[in-house]
């Protein structure tokens, strides 16, 4: 047999390692800013176009390349960073592969323009798909700019598997953020399709953080420090009650280079353990150094993950400084969990007069307890949308055996009677009780139903809100004082995006500007304490997916919301209470399936009951 085997040309291997280090726009953002870092530079500035899916440009003003420099910077495995194998383990770079600009130049239009100091004239280069199209003198001052222009434009199944604009820019960003974070004294400038995204002027690491998550963000941090032979630690943690449901601002850096560990993430949560509900994600920054022979950052090819020789010491140092700080600052003995959440309410009261806070601020806080009180839930009440309660019980009575079958149970809102919620127990026959502040059961002629009490009023909910947001006709209820809230900018650009949907819902906004919400009006369905947590939710929710049709957009609103301010489990419902989420559920138009898909309810059938008796 003839022999097969044959080298693949440069830019068929340059494609393929291509695949390895270029996923998206952000990897080309964490590339090219790296370089700009290792280059020296002072002051860097990116810009995007598209989610950088038309255009991602680095301009620095560090040490720039001469003319051969230029051309052999795009070769695989060129590097200036290291020489030989140790090296490796001596790392004073963010990058040493030699890889990211050939892979990059494999896949994209790619135009180089840089000068050192020392030279008189600099070099213009375009490189397409690894070819060098042109190489020229050019006048441009010291340090170097890179364009990458349509990312993967010879790739299609690369190009067609990107997200939508939203989510390939939060990719950006978050890239952004990890590398202006590590480097709190160089100067960074993002433009996204012509306007400013962030102009972070050279500062400490405090005001860097204040100026990319917004000047709130100041009260809320607890400076971390500690050094001993093998680690040193700087940073802040935020104060516990600063926790969000969805993991926020969580930075490990080491050496300044940001990593992902879910080990270290572990002793952080550890050192929070008491002070923050188990659901609740703490935040923090923290910057490690260690001595580079005792890491190897070269097990991962995007190079967020790192093995530390001494892995135990690490964890277990972390844990006791980060506890160390937050008892220091007087944050531990503070934290009691009967004390009323109105008090640390993140947004800003300025405006309001001090009254005591009510109780329904702490509504949900210890799910587990129960409480003899009425529960304050804020139910869409809608008497003449509901089923009536005897329907219900007519449809399951021939029904028992399969829920699916419920969905066919047509429920007409136009045949309800007004009279329902008068009537006393005796009168309908209807008797319902819960389990576990969890579940509310109730008797059927042939068995019982068991309803998921949060999982029904989301689906309520989602049911009220989309149709809100589709036509529009939400009232709201007006706040005697309006509510500041304090976002950070990007955040708040995406509320803005979303601004008439969530006004279809029942918000008014009086300002949305910069870093700062002013809301005037909040829909009747929600408490105004669930505001800030709802509003954070749906931002992380948008950040991780927004589907872009504006059907799909609505949905993901309408679900985020739903979920939000859906009643939770834990919570103590009053007879009143959950007949009405019972009636509200079968007036839906799915009552069996939450929006998440799950099922809301269960049937047992006295048949199956009988059986255990056998
Ligand atoms: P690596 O960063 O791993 O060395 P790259 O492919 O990213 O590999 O870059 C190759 C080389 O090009 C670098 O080692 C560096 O010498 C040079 N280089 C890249 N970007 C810049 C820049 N912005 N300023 C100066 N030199 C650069
Ligand atoms: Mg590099």
């Amino acid at each position: 047999m003839a022999d097969i085997i044959q080298l693949l040309p440069d830019h068929v291997a340059n494609q393929i390692a291509a695949g390895e280090v270029v996923q998206r726009p952000a990897s080309v953002v964490k590339e090219l800013l790296e370089n700009a870092i290792d280059a020296e530079a002072t002051s860097i500035t990116l810009v995007i176009k598209d989610a950088g899916k038309t255009l991602v440009q680095v301009t620095d003003n560090g040490i720039g390349m001469s003319v051969t420099d230029a051309r052999l910077s795009f070769e695989r495995h060129a590097t200036s960073k290291i020489k030989s194998a140790e090296d490796l383990f001596n790392l004073h770079t963010k990058g040493f592969r030699g890889e990211a600009l050939a892979s990059i130049a494999a896949i994209a239009h790619v135009e180089l323009k840089t000068k050192t100091e020392n030279s008189e004239i600099g070099t213009h280069l375009t490189i397409e798909g690894s070819k060098v199209i042109s190489q020229d003198p050019a006048v441009v001052p010291k340090g170097t700019t890179i364009s990458v222009k349509n990312l993967f434009y010879n790739i299609p199944a690369r190009r067609n598997f990107l997200k939508s604009n939203p989510v390939e820019s939060r990719h950006i960003i978050d890239e952004f953020h990890r590398v202006a974070l590590a480097h709190p004294s160089v100067a960074f400038q993002m433009l996204h399709n012509g306007s400013d995204v962030f102009n972070l002027p050279s500062s400490n690491s405090r005001q860097r953080i204040v100026n990319i998550f917004g000047s709130k963000t100041n009260e809320k941090l607890v400076p971390v420090s500690e050094e001993t032979e093998i680690l040193k630690i700087e940073g802040f943690v935020l104060k516990p009650e600063f926790g969000k449901k969805s993991r926020g601002e969580q930075f490990f850096f080491v050496n300044d280079r940001f990593i992902k560990s879910p080990y270290l993430h572990h002793a952080v949560a550890s050192a929070f353990e008491g002070l923050v509900k188990n659901d609740i994600h703490p935040g923090y920054f923290l910057f490690l150094e260690v001595d580079p022979h005792s890491i190897d950052i070269n097990i991962h090819p995007t190079k967020t993950e790192i093995k530390f020789d001494d892995e135990h010491s690490i964890y277990a140092m972390l844990r006791a400084t980060i506890k160390h700080s937050l008892g220091q600052f007087n944050i531990a003995p503070i934290l009691d969990f009967e004390r009323d959440k109105g008090f640390d309410t993140p947004y800003d009261y300025s405006k309001k007069q001090p009254t005591a806070p009510s109780i329904e601020v702490d509504r949900d806080f210890n799910p587990f307890k129960e409480r003899s009180k009425q529960s304050n839930i804020n139910f869409p009440f809608k008497r003449e949308k509901a089923a009536s309660w005897e329907s219900l019980y007519v449809g399951l009575k021939d029904e028992t055996t399969a829920i699916s079958g419920l969905g066919d149970i047509e429920f007409e809102s136009e045949e309800v009677t007004g009279s329902l919620f008068e009537n006393n127990e005796a009168e309908t026959g209807q008797i319902t009780f819960q389990l576990q502040n969890k579940y509310i059961v109730s008797p059927l002629k042939s068995g019982m139903m068991i309803i998921h009490q949060n999982l029904a009023h989301q689906r309520i909910l989602y049911e009220e809100l989309l149709k809100n947001i589709t036509i529009k006709e939400a009232i709201s209820q007006q706040l005697l004082f309006p509510l500041q809230l304090h976002f950070s900018k990007p955040d708040v650009e995406i509320i803005e995006k979303i601004r008439e949907q969530l006004e279809h819902t029942g918000f008014i906004f009086s300002e949305l500007k910069d870093e700062t919400i002013e809301i005037s009006g909040i829909p009747v369905l929600i408490l105004e304490s669930h505001v800030v947590n709802l509003l954070h939710q749906l931002v992380q929710d948008i950040k991780e997916e927004v589907p872009d049709s504006g059907f799909s957009q609505n949905d993901m609103l309408a679900k985020s919301m739903a979920v939000s301010m859906a009643i939770k489990t834990g919570v103590s419902l009053n007879k009143v209470e959950r007949e009405h989420l019972i009636n509200q559920l079968f007036a839906c138009k799915e009552p069996s399936v939450s929006p998440n898909n799950k099922p809301v309810f269960t049937t047992l059938d006295a048949n199956d009951l009988d059986k255990k008796f056998m």
